[in-house]
């Protein structure tokens, strides 16, 4: 028996109930069956978020359920696709990728044959999660796993050319029914997909970029925010996340954002080239395309459609980096879905569920033990948006309660030009601890010391900077001139960088502790100098001072780099 529609309020929408459909069912509405959620259920009612225009929609049109939660479909061909907030697979360019209403077309190339190498045999017994073999999905070795909940013994398994649509392996249950492995599985985005454990976190999550891995680390497995007014350089962060980072796989959810970001992914990346593994950067990095264009519903389920996927490939082994821009969009998505349903709002509008949203998708990130009791990894960067950059307002407050990188974007450094404006001031990461093992046993450097003394030098400098505004810097004692020009050479050597610099656009660790030292080098030779009695002007006059902010563009390692550490350690020694 069909359902009616009752009401329409913009993407929400009321149905009389069949007593069959469930909460959280995937719908087809009227005539067009445009897609929607059962996000409410009572007696007489249903209520369902739409996540298509309903413009033409009728009172009185059939809503039928489909029997299965809002969903989506995972296998090999998901690198290097772009999806919608629901999964459905968009053409390159989001903006002629519009897909026809009602329309849900099977988001993988089902006519593309891979080759499969089995892992298993016909015979073994296998348990949930456990690999029976794998295809490459470019050079990315895709695995073709049990399902969570499925155990049993294997009856069949095929090799060779497979599409995705066909049977991989036929595994017989204790009951004796057969569960049939086809290359793709589909798994509801609200649920999280299982794992044994949570592990501990102490590897780096590298961005390529010093301020992030040398001052405000996070691990794989870590959870960060990016927030930031408007222009502050939230979307460059993100975007030179995704091309430099040390994950294996990069979700890229662009979230109620401008489409022409998403279409600059789409036009760079397939050039760039993975420092790593020498492929073009699109070859592991699948976008869900959510920009302020589409509808806004579509952008509330981007984020779990995204981190549906990164769970997928952590269950491989695989660390994953998801990427959010902006988060702020989607509680803007949230806060609008909960208007119509005429929810009493907490703070600012926002539902009361805020909060407890936020928590369960940063949640899902993490280092964990895989059912099939391997190591993989989730690390999640949100990027939020408040409102002329005002970090008091509800989304910002609340993230800051689920994540433990906080990089926080300053107006006034990116209007000084100064990039990434990421603010040393109200920036922090909590996960110095598990790191500092890391940067100190591999660097072979006190980590912690080094990164106490740069912050205090800055903060200093920081002090002294109303000072300067009054009495003028000449009028300073040498020892604070000396403090004030490190932090100069901190911020313009180290610091700063450009996203669009061919060399520093990514800087690896060996080179941040080699551009660290040198500056805090300086400074000691500094002090040590001004005890002497040599004059602050004749220190500031070293050829030195301009080497050291400009060692940060010579390639490393390469000759030019190293003879300018000669050259300055020469002259600080003369
Ligand atoms: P937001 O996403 O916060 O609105 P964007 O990331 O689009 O801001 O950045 C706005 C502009 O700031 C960019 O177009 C670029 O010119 C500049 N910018 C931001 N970060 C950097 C960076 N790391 N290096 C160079 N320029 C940057
Ligand atoms: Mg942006």
């Amino acid at each position: 028996m069909n359902m009616k529609i009752k009401s329409i309020n913009g993407p929400v929408i009321k149905c009389d109930n069949d007593g069959i459909v469930k909460m959280g069912e995937m719908v087809n509405v009227g005539q067009l069956n445009i897609i929607g959620e059962v996000i409410e259920l009572n007696k007489e009612n249903v209520i369902v978020q739409v996540y298509e225009d309903t413009t033409g929609l009728k009172i009185g049109e059939k809503v039928d359920s489909s029997g299965h939660p809002l969903s989506v479909c995972l296998g090999p061909g998901l690198l290097g696709s772009i999806y919608d907030g629901i999964g459905r697979p968009l053409k390159r360019f989001p903006e002629d990728g519009f897909i026809k209403r009602g329309l849900f077309p099977f988001p993988l190339d089902d006519k593309r044959t891979y080759k499969f190498e089995a892992l298993k045999k016909s015979g073994d017994v296998v348990f949930e999660g456990e690999k029976l073999g794998y295809v490459y999905e470019y050079d990315i070795k895709h695995f073709i796993m049990v399902p969570p909940g499925i155990n049993g013994k294997i009856k069949e398994i095929q090799k060779g050319d497979r599409t995705v649509r066909d049977i991989f392996a036929k595994i017989e249950l204790e009951n004796g029914s057969i569960y049939e492995i086809k290359g793709y599985q589909t798994w509801g985005v609200r649920t999280k997909r299982p794992v044994i454990d949570r592990l501990d976190i102490n590897i780096p999550f590298f961005t390529g970029q010093r301020v992030l891995d040398f001052i405000f680390p996070i691990p794989l497995g870590g959870v960060a925010a990016i927030p930031g007014g408007f222009g502050a350089g939230k979307t460059v962060v993100q975007h030179s996340i995704a091309k430099w980072s040390n994950a294996d796989i990069i979700i890229y959810v662009g979230c109620g954002e401008r489409g022409n970001e998403i279409a600059q992914l789409l036009e760079e990346f397939p050039e760039l080239i993975d420092p790593k593994t020498k492929k073009p950067l699109i070859e592991r990095t699948i976008i869900i395309g959510n920009t302020s264009n589409m509808p806004v519903t579509a952008r509330e389920s981007s984020i779990y459609t995204g981190i549906t996927i990164a769970e997928y490939y952590r269950d491989m082994g695989y660390n994953i980096a998801i990427l959010a821009d902006s988060t702020s969009r989607w509680a803007e998505a949230l806060r609008e879905i909960s208007s119509r349903l005429e929810e009493i709002p907490a703070e600012e509008g926002y539902p009361a569920y805020l909060a407890s949203r936020l928590a369960e998708y940063y949640e899902r990130a993490g280092h964990f033990r895989t059912l099939n009791k391997e190591e993989g990894s989730i690390t999640a960067i949100g990027a939020v948006s408040p409102q002329g950059g005002d970090f008091s307002e509800p989304v910002t407050q609340h993230t800051k309660r689920f994540v433990r990188g906080f990089w926080a974007l300053d107006k006034t450094l990116s209007s000084a030009k100064h990039f990434p404006a990421i603010s040393w001031k109200t920036s922090y990461s909590e996960y110095d601890e598990e790191l500092k093992d890391w940067w100190q046993l591999k660097g072979n450097i006190d980590w912690i010391g080094m990164k106490k003394k740069i912050k205090a030098i800055l903060q200093t400098a920081d002090k002294l900077e109303n000072i300067i505004k009054i009495v003028g810097f000449e009028s300073l004692p040498d020892r604070q001139k000396l403090n004030v020009l490190t932090a100069n050479l901190i911020k313009r050597g180290f610091l700063q960088q450009d996203a669009y610099d061919t060399i520093d656009n990514y800087c690896v660790p060996e080179k941040q502790v080699k551009l660290a030292e040198i500056i805090l080098e300086f400074f000691d030779f500094g002090i040590e100098k001004l005890r002497e009695g040599v004059s602050f002007n004749k220190l500031n006059n070293l050829e030195s001072v301009e080497k050291i902010q400009r060692l940060k563009f010579h390639p490393f390692p390469s000759k030019k780099f190293d003879d300018d550490i000669d050259f300055i350690k020469n002259e600080m020694e003369e």
